[in-house]
Order: C-alpha cells, then structure tokens, then sequence
C-alpha cells in the first residue's frame, strides 16, 4: 500500500516500499508461501514511478497432465504510474493510472498482474511430457493404455497404409 499523499508531500524523495502478502490461489495459478515486494516509490510531476523486485513461488498445472508445475518468480519491472485525468490516449502509452483524489494506491493487484504475465501460458512439469490418454485420462507418464490413438496425420498415407 503506497501512501501517496506522503509521496506527493515529498517529491523525489524515495519512499521505501517492503511489504508481503499470504499465499492465495488465482485463477490460472496459485502463489505457494509469501510474496516478497521490496522497492521504492517517488513522486515527480504528478507521476508516481514504483520500482518493485518481486519473489514469489507460483504453481501451476501442467498444460498436458495437470501435474504441479513449480516456478521461482523473481521479477525487478518499474512502474510509472500517472493521474487519470493528464492523458489523452491511454491505450497509446504503456503507464498504469492512479486516481488523484485516493489517498493510497494498493500495489497487491499489480504486483500479481506482474507475476500472472511472467508465468508460462502453456506450462509444462518437462519438456516431454506424454499427458494424458484423451480416450482414458491415464497419465501416459507412469503408464501404458490400450487406446487406439488417431494418428494426425494427412488421410492419404491412411490410404496407402491399406493398400501396404
Ligand atoms: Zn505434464
Ligand atoms: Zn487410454
């Protein structure tokens, strides 16, 4: 939680941030432990620039058999933060807004925004995972099925197969 009024009292001088939160679960992955925030904030012509180093250990689900996909997060990304109301075109620039009559500014949903687009969109528990039987559901890791799998190949070589 940035206390901003304090920041705009004080412009240029840094305001350290340290702060962690509890472990949660988010829709596509779940922060196991804390989450670290360090950084620092400082005010300068009406913009709020905050440099936040995250840690986190987020888990996920393997994109083909849902086994537990661990990942040390370590993110150090700066943020410049402007008041609603100064720019013309907010989808032309790449700042985040901050509402000028609050007087802090929760820094939690940004930080997991962060964490969410570091994140593999398709993870995988290892690069050659076999997944799951899409017929049984077995994990074809640790086991075998006798599931005829449609090969997804080009139909004429099916063809060819027959004639073979
Ligand atoms: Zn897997
Ligand atoms: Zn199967």
């Amino acid at each position: 939680m940035l206390n901003l009024k304090k920041l705009r009292a004080t412009p240029d001088r840094p305001q350290q941030i340290d702060e962690s939160y509890e472990s949660f679960a988010h829709e596509s992955f779940s922060l196991e432990g804390r989450v670290i925030v360090r950084g620092e904030a400082v005010y300068r012509q009406n913009a709020i620039w905050v440099r936040l180093k995250i840690e986190a250990t987020a888990v996920q689900a393997c994109s083909r058999c849902l086994a537990p996909v661990v990942s040390a997060v370590r993110l150090d990304e700066l943020l410049e933060f402007r008041p609603l109301h100064t720019v013309e075109n907010p989808l032309a620039t790449e700042v985040y807004f901050y509402d000028f009559e609050e007087p802090t500014l929760d820094l939690q949903s940004y930080v997991i925004g962060l964490i969410a687009n570091s994140l593999a969109v398709k993870p995988l528990c290892r690069p050659d995972c076999k997944g799951l039987c899409p017929q049984c559901g077995q994990d074809l890791n640790v086991t075998t099925c006798d599931c005829v799998r449609e090969a997804p190949g080009d139909p004429r070589f099916k063809v060819l197969e027959k004639l073979l």
